[in-house]
């Protein structure tokens, strides 16, 4: 083996021949138009079970096969020669992104506009989802117990909704106070009408609001509360930069590695047992049925064993679990250069440098981190070595600078080895983080390596 005596990290383009660069923009291609279209954890999971048919993997088969959780999560298994009871090779990413849900009850008037109340999900900076256009998209059951998909405002013909900030000309009260108490969650309010309805003596501009959405859609003011409806950035993902390095949109955090583990699952020629799973609600704590704190993994090593003819024992179970390995696959956060003082930089991920392995996340002190034992981490660092992976190390951010948590302990928790890897972003939670194209590659080949050892 020849001496490396330093550890050196290297801009990923600059390793790319012609080929390779062309083969980086292409994948980031395909990338950009799921981006686009799958606004919702719905959608990442609809697009991901189209994707996952057309590789051949059915809901039937013994071999390729994959299993949905509420239409929130997909799990894709790729059977393997070796008996699953040695351990699964599992990515575990989440398609939930931070976003502005509507109340149950948000219909109002005031000042002769409708608006929509909301209770936004995540964190958010407030201000960044003001006076631009958003889309609407979601499910909502009628009283007559039909589900309506929803989805307005990224065709060029709909109409977009709007939350209005206030004009600097009258913001001197508003400029004095801090950012956390200069804008409010009650405030967020879209705006969805202005016209009001004829011969209607109270809240016309509501009653017509109403009138159209029934005349459209069928849709009564009490069906909202049977509804999960999200209000999101209009439009397309887009290449950000003369070279078109970046790709920059809505949800990178974490639909980025949805897309990634599953690409990498179709084309993985794996010895072990390999699956990409898509969490729900890791935004928000990764509770509940959709949630990576729920038993969604052990149904899923159930139906492993039951597909090669094993006992679905609680022996197998917590043997399964006991021998498995998983990547946390979530983003971590590129150094800002505007904003230096938050990083430490020898820790901190470059964009371009390659997918990020994250030891630990946590906060004050690692609390809440699973913090992956140095065995874990060698495995992870010499397969991704002899697969030519780029690849760098990284911590969240300078100690007590804030803090941040994934799944990862979560699923640790099984006894499962986990460790966390995706790609950095700039502007992680915005309306419109930035990921690089060849760090998006890099995790892609990170994930297909992970799956082939
Ligand atoms: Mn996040
Ligand atoms: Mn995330």
């Amino acid at each position: 083996m020849e001496k490396k005596l330093a550890y050196e990290r290297k801009n990923s383009w600059l390793k790319y021949s012609e080929k390779e660069t062309k083969t980086v923009q292409d994948y980031a291609d395909d990338y950009r138009e799921f981006l686009s279209v799958s606004k919702t954890e719905r959608l990442s999971v609809e697009f991901v079970k189209k994707m996952a048919v057309k590789n051949k993997f059915t809901e039937n088969s013994k071999t390729k096969f994959f299993i949905e959780n509420r239409s929130k999560n997909i799990a894709i298994v790729s059977i393997g020669s070796i008996s699953p009871l040695k351990g699964v090779n599992f990515v575990g990413s989440h398609v939930d992104v931070p976003r502005i849900d509507l109340k149950p009850s948000p219909l109002y008037e005031k000042e002769n506009i409708a608006h929509l109340k909301t209770h936004y999900y995540g964190g958010i900076k407030k201000y960044q989802w003001l006076a631009r256009p958003l889309s609407m998209y979601g499910v909502i059951f009628l009283r007559n117990g039909k589900k309506l998909d929803i989805a307005i405002g990224d065709k060029e013909s709909d109409p977009v909704f709007s939350i209005n900030d206030l004009l600097p000309h009258l913001s001197s009260s508003q400029n004095s106070k801090t950012v956390r108490d200069a804008f409010e969650g009650e405030k967020l309010n879209i705006i969805v009408g202005s016209i009001p309805l004829k011969k209607t003596e109270k809240d016309a501009v509501k009653a017509n609001a109403l009138k159209i959405i029934n005349d459209m859609y069928g849709i009564e003011e009490e069906d909202f509360i049977s509804a999960e409806i999200e209000m999101v950035p209009q439009g397309n993902a887009r290449d950000v930069g003369f070279d078109r390095g970046l790709i920059g949109g809505y949800g990178h955090d974490d639909r980025v590695c949805g897309y990634t583990s599953a690409t990498a699952i179709f084309e993985a020629k794996n010895k072990k047992t390999a699956c990409a799973i898509l969490f729900d609600k890791e935004e928000v704590g990764s509770h509940g049925s959709t949630g990576a704190q729920s038993k969604f993994i052990e149904d899923i090593i159930i139906e492993i064993l039951k597909k090669v003819g094993e006992k679905p024992s609680y022996e197998n179970i917590r043997t399964v679990m006991r021998n498995s390995d998983l990547l946390s696959s979530d983003v971590s956060c590129g150094i800002d250069p505007d904003f230096q003082d938050v990083h430490e930089q020898q820790n901190g991920a470059k964009m371009g440098f390659g997918v990020v392995i994250t030891k630990y996340t946590g906060s004050a002190g690692k609390h809440g981190a699973n913090d992956a034992n140095a065995e874990f981490v060698f495995k992870i660092r010499d397969i991704f070595n002899k697969a030519g992976v780029a690849w760098q190390i990284a911590e969240l951010g300078r100690v007590d600078a804030g803090g941040g948590g994934t799944i990862a302990a979560y699923l640790a928790d099984h006894g499962i080895n986990v460790i966390d890897c995706g790609p950095a972003l700039l502007g992680m939670h915005s309306p419109f983080e930035i990921v690089s194209k060849a760090d998006l590659y890099e995790t892609y080949k990170a994930y297909r390596a992970f799956f082939e050892a």
